[in-house]
């Protein structure tokens, strides 16, 4: 590392509240290392009332850019110069990227994570009929994206939790911002007879709860039986890599079962090409830090 530093290396980093536990600073180093890019990623814990300060602080640092977690992803939102078009609808961000008159633009790369994740595994979702379980910030970000993207459907269905009105409202931006969309709405995930009739005509069934999540791990988003050969199914929980509903899928003859795990690995690559303009070396971070 010492070899690295330079007067001119470039500083990016992680701010939020817990980060010790992130692997974006060891993921992130080995690729500006790999790739001989002048640059260094540091976790800062910043709690939320200091996210102002953060933001001010790296500007006059002159940092490259960085990622936001929770709890300052909205904040952030709320703070920077301009948004992308999906971290506008989403109403957060979680990497922002200072431009050379010192402005900073927010993004959010969770969706486009998942959808290049999806793609990874062979799957197109333009034109799809999807139903996503979820209704928070994982699921607001894939929503939105999914909109984006050009997906022909989105059915939500979520418990009545204090998470319920957020997809309300989400459901309020995309029919308003993607008006080309054939349908959007949201549901109770209680109401077995509508998640069953959902299931069966669509394409893509996505869970982004915390089902199947520890301490969830035995925790399955939807009953096993509604699951079908012609579906695609997805994760966003990462950590058992594969899930009950995973298992389930396999069990059930599903298209595809795909994990939560590419996810993270291709929204941290979504930021990094926002960072630097180039490549991460995807597939041996995955081999490196994700295996
Ligand atoms: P969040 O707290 O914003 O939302 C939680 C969601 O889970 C809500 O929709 C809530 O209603 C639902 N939920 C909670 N307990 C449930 C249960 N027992 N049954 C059904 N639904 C339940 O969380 P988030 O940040 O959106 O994260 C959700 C999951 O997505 C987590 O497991 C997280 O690790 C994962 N995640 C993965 C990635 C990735 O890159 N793969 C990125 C972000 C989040």
């Amino acid at each position: 590392m010492e070899r690295r530093i330079s007067g001119h290396t470039k500083l990016y980093g992680l701010i939020g509240s817990p980060v010790g536990h992130s692997g974006s600073p060891a993921m992130y180093n080995y690729s500006f290392e790999k790739l001989g890019i002048d640059a260094a990623y540091l976790a800062f814990d910043v709690p939320l009332e200091k996210t102002e300060d953060a933001l001010n602080a790296l500007r006059t640092l002159n940092a490259g850019g960085f990622n936001v977690t929770m709890p300052c992803k909205t904040a952030v939102a709320q703070l920077v110069d301009r948004l992308s078009p999906a971290a506008e609808l989403v109403g957060a961000c979680n990497t922002v990227v200072f431009e050379e008159d010192g402005t900073m633009t927010g993004h959010i790369t969770d969706g486009t994570g998942f959808v290049r994740n999806l793609k990874e595994h062979g799957i197109d979702i333009a034109g799809k009929k999807i139903v996503l379980i979820g209704t928070g910030g994982a699921a607001t970000a894939i929503a939105v994206q999914a909109a984006l993207d050009g997906v022909s459907e989105i059915a939500i269905f979520n418990r009545k939790d204090e998470f319920y009105a957020n997809g309300e409202k989400t459901v309020a931006k995309i029919e308003k911002a993607v008006p080309s969309i054939g349908k959007v709405y949201i549901d109770d995930l209680d109401d077995n007879a509508a998640l069953k009739n959902a299931i069966a005509e669509s394409d893509i069934l996505i869970n982004a709860t915390r089902a199947g999540m520890s301490p969830l791990e035995d925790v399955l988003p939807v009953p096993a039986e509604f699951l079908h050969k012609d579906l695609v199914v997805a994760d966003v929980v990462y950590n058992p890599k594969e899930t009950l509903l995973l298992k389930k899928a396999k069990e059930a003859g599903c298209r595809a079962a795909v994990g939560g795990i590419g996810m993270l690995l291709w929204q941290g690559a979504a930021a990094f090409e926002l960072f630097t303009g180039k490549e991460m070396p995807a597939q041996e971070v995955m081999e490196k830090f994700f295996a």
